[in-house]
């Protein structure tokens, strides 16, 4: 979601903004702007939708200090003047925000009364004007009574006209700051920069960064909200890995899914025999997680329930967080988040710190959960289009490795066949996507409907709804996921001739109560195609065979799932990596 990038240094600040920008593009945004200090002040380029407008409008663009943003409109539409950066009324300062800032409309009128005007409908154009409204010559002191008067999520970039600095602060939001030899980078994410530079500052809430350029090299001071100086030590990010680079393939998404089998087996070599000290002593799980993460984490209940019989809870993040849950003190939140960002895992998790243990699953190192909960890492590599496909996988292969371990730990002489199916895993998923060539022929009969329901019964369920969502994400049809056994309970009066339903079925105790519920919506006149490692054939109208597997088969049926998904989308002439309205890691609430 949303990009801040800014850049400080000796040379032209545009196309390095550009550039950062445009490494962050793969998060989702609607429309993008920079802002750069030149010798007539601060000047500002922004335009709506994709960063090639605002290439071509700004180019020309030039100074040694600027800040640029990718927006995720959450106050007013996306358009240009909603873009940002923003100005304040004198032109002193030009901010970019990621996040929401909630008491805007209290701190609108108290600006407005004191002769303020604004020109967008944004919350974050607050900000721009009290650092005008504090600024008597001080930058720092503008901020510091700024930010004190600032309620909800931030991750802000300032430049300030009179200034040869660039400041960064940060509330919830995530922020870097990179520096390499002779210039400084902030940004939401260290993918925009490690381009550039892989030493960087994690600025935690509450922290701000000033910035400066001195005798040639980069000097950055982090202080906190009372303007106390904070030592920080450095994060030497990885080498760049896979680059963002679609190769062969015509869009991410499908290289993405190609790329499964090598990501769960880098996974399970990582973590097979890891120490994961917080499964000790625990005697049940809550496991949290937004979208397709919720989906593992549903699917992680009823696998980690039925093997082991431990107590699981799955949750929405969003939900779990305000709903007062009640912990005990052996119970194990376990958080799911890809980029380890996502505003409302953090803040779930934050509520369960301090009851219970804290674990979080996620893909990138050094995220934000991973400072707040114990980390168990995927090994997903990047994942650039939106719609996730291998961060999905590796994070069931987490949740079949918690299992495994929990049995070993109990003599479980499962533990020997679970582990024995994960390591053959890579090679079903490479078989699962040799089913390709059928599922790309039968995709004009779903992308010819506007509505697909979706069932499947136990791990199943949450393998269709993550089907669902999938569908829905990139092709843009209503897709509706139910158990098996509950369409009949109301959905049911929608179901007509021609409609189409997609059944999952690889849970051999529960494969005659999914047939039925097949044949019940054959009935009324139903399209089914079936995914199943058994031969219901005679149920379906179209069936994709997948790879038998008597613990993980789930998991496999996603993936034909996801390559359905992406040909329907393909077939809608859709754009499949950048989804509209959509963002790859949600940093607001
Ligand atoms: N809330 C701000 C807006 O709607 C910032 C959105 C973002 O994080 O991109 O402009």
């Amino acid at each position: 979601m949303c990009g801040i990038v800014g850049y400080i240094g000796n040379q032209n600040a545009t196309p390095i903004l550009f550039n950062g920008l445009k490494r962050l593009e793969y998060r989702g945004y609607d429309s993008a702007g920079i802002a750069t200090i030149d010798s007539n002040g601060i000047s500002i380029k922004k335009s709506e939708g994709r960063l090639c407008n605002l290439i071509q409008i700004a180019s020309s663009e030039c100074g040694n200090i600027g800040i640029g943003h990718t927006r995720w409109a959450t106050h007013g539409c996306p358009d240009a003047k909603n873009a940002h950066p923003h100005l304040s009324q004198s032109g002193a300062f030009a901010i970019v925000h990621n996040g929401i800032i909630e008491n805007y409309a209290e701190l609108k009128s108290f600006l407005s009364i004191r002769g303020f005007t604004f020109v967008s409908d944004t919350d974050s154009e607050v900000i721009a004007h009290l650092l005008d409204y504090y600024y008597d010559g001080d930058v720092i002191e503008a901020i510091l009574a700024t930010s004190s008067r600032l309620v909800g999520s931030y991750a802000l970039g300032i430049i300030c006209r009179d200034d040869h600095r660039l400041f960064a602060i940060k509330k919830d939001s995530p922020l870097v700051v990179g520096l390499s030899k002779s210039e400084a980078y902030i940004a939401s994410d260290m993918q925009a920069l490690t381009d550039k530079t892989r030493d960087f500052y994690i600025l935690d809430s509450g922290e701000i960064a000033i910035i400066s350029i001195v005798g040639g090299l980069p000097k950055i001071r982090v202080m906190n909200t009372r303007g106390k100086t904070i030592q920080k030590d450095t994060y030497r990010a990885e080498a760049e890995g896979e680059t963002a680079d679609k190769g062969d393939y015509p869009h991410f998404m499908l290289k993405e899914i190609y790329e499964q089998p090598a990501a769960i087996e880098r996974t399970l070599k990582a973590q097979l025999n890891a120490p994961l000290p917080f499964l000790s002593n625990i005697g049940g799980m809550h496991i949290i997680g937004c979208g397709s993460a919720y989906h593992a984490a549903l699917m992680g209940k009823y696998v980690i329930e039925a093997l082991t019989g431990m107590r699981v809870n799955a949750d929405i993040a969003s939900e779990f967080r305000y709903r007062n849950p009640r912990l005990q003190s052996s119970d194990l939140l376990l958080a799911i988040s890809q980029s380890g960002e996502t505003a409302d895992t953090i803040g779930a998790c934050l509520v369960a710190q301090n009851k219970c243990k804290t674990a979080c699953i996620v893909n990138v190192p050094e995220s934000s959960l991973t400072h707040i909960a114990s980390p168990m890492y995927t090994y997903a590599g990047s994942e650039v289009a939106v719609a996730t496909t291998k961060g999905f996988t590796t994070q069931l292969l987490n949740l079949y490795v918690i299992t495994l371990r929990l049995l070993q730990k109990r003599g479980d002489i499962r533990a020997k066949l679970l582990q024995d199916e994960l390591t053959a895993l890579p090679f079903a998923i490479a078989k699962a996507l040799e089913l390709e060539g059928q599922i790309k022929n039968l995709s004009p009969i779903v992308a010819s409907h506007e509505t697909a329901y979706f069932i499947g019964r136990g791990a199943d369920y949450a393998s269709a709804k993550e089907s669902a969502l999938k569908l829905k994400e990139i092709s843009y049809i209503h897709a509706d996921c139910y158990p098996a056994g509950e369409l009949k309970h109301g959905t049911i009066s929608l179901i007509e001739k021609g409609s189409v339903v997609v059944a999952i079925a690889t849970d051999q105790a529960l494969l005659d109560k999914t047939v039925s519920n097949i044949i019940e919506v054959k009935a009324r006149g139903a399209f089914v195609i079936g995914i199943s490692c058994f031969d219901i054939s005679h149920v379906c109208d179209k069936l994709i065979s997948i790879p038998q597997a008597q613990y993980t088969s789930p998991i496999l049926a996603s993936v034909a799932a996801q390559l359905l998904a992406y040909h329907v989308a393909l077939a809608r002439g859709c754009d499949i990596d950048k989804p509209r309205n959509l963002a790859k890691s949600v940093t607001v609430e």
